[in-house]
């Protein structure tokens, strides 16, 4: 197992204000640089738990990677105004990474201070709340802040008529 059981694959170096909270809590959790993920995907396979600091489809190599390989992948990213945690992308539960980047919203730079708190006090609960009992109430779906526009917002993802990726389905299976 990768040197944890939840890796935090991220832009920065060292994990960020994501990998942060969750060692604040003492989530088992190693930063993995998205430059090294995206040359040598070998190491950090098998862990539990992926974290992905970028929104869903940004990444597609390493995603589908995560995806055809059954490792669980929770997205969180932000910009000056918007913040999203989710989806949990796990294959046979929920849409593949194509499918899902046809839905998800396209982030700025992750410059918001606020946003940023907020989705990685957000993702740090979700990942505790998946290492505890295996599951997640965000397969196929993403929580949402704007500071625009204050309050939790609830996304649904489903996957694309006819897609033709295995374990890809809307949630619950009934895609
Ligand atoms: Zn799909």
């Amino acid at each position: 197992m990768y040197p944890a059981p939840v890796t935090v694959i991220s832009p920065s170096p060292h994990g960020g204000p994501v990998l942060a909270a969750m060692l604040r809590v003492g989530i088992p959790a190693a930063p993995l640089p998205l430059a090294a993920a995206r040359r040598s995907p070998a190491g950090w396979l098998d862990s539990d738990l992926v974290v992905c600091v970028w929104e869903p489809g940004a990444e597609p190599a390493v995603e589908g990677e995560l995806f055809g390989q059954a490792t669980g992948a929770l997205h969180v990213a932000w910009d000056v105004d918007l913040a999203i945690v989710g989806p949990h992308v796990v294959a046979g539960l929920g849409p593949c990474p194509q499918c899902l980047a046809a839905t998800a919203p396209v982030l700025g730079d992750p410059a918001g201070a606020l946003p940023g708190a907020w989705a990685a006090a957000s993702a740090a609960l979700q990942v505790a709340g998946i290492l505890a009992v295996g599951a997640s109430d965000l397969v196929g779906a993403s929580w949402l802040w704007r500071l625009r526009r204050p309050g939790l917002a609830v996304v649904e993802h489903r996957a694309r008529r006819d897609c033709p990726v295995p374990g890809c389905v809307s949630h619950g299976g009934c895609g």
